[in-house]
């Protein structure tokens, strides 16, 4: 399973709303309205993602 690093709910790759590829990494937000967000400010929500699997 994925986190949508925005909400953090969990998000299936095979049926996420999209896949973005930022610095070697693939994130899965699980909505347009994540992925707008994501997309604004990626390197914020990369370190609440990796903070949060800790
Ligand atoms: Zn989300």
């Amino acid at each position: 399973m994925h986190l949508c690093p925005v909400c953090k709910s969990r998000t299936n790759p095979n049926k996420a709303h999209i896949k973005i590829q930022y610095k070697h990494d693939i994130y899965y937000p699980c909505c347009p309205l994540c992925q707008a967000v994501f997309e604004k400010e990626p390197e914020k929500y990369i370190k609440n993602l990796s903070e949060h699997k800790k």
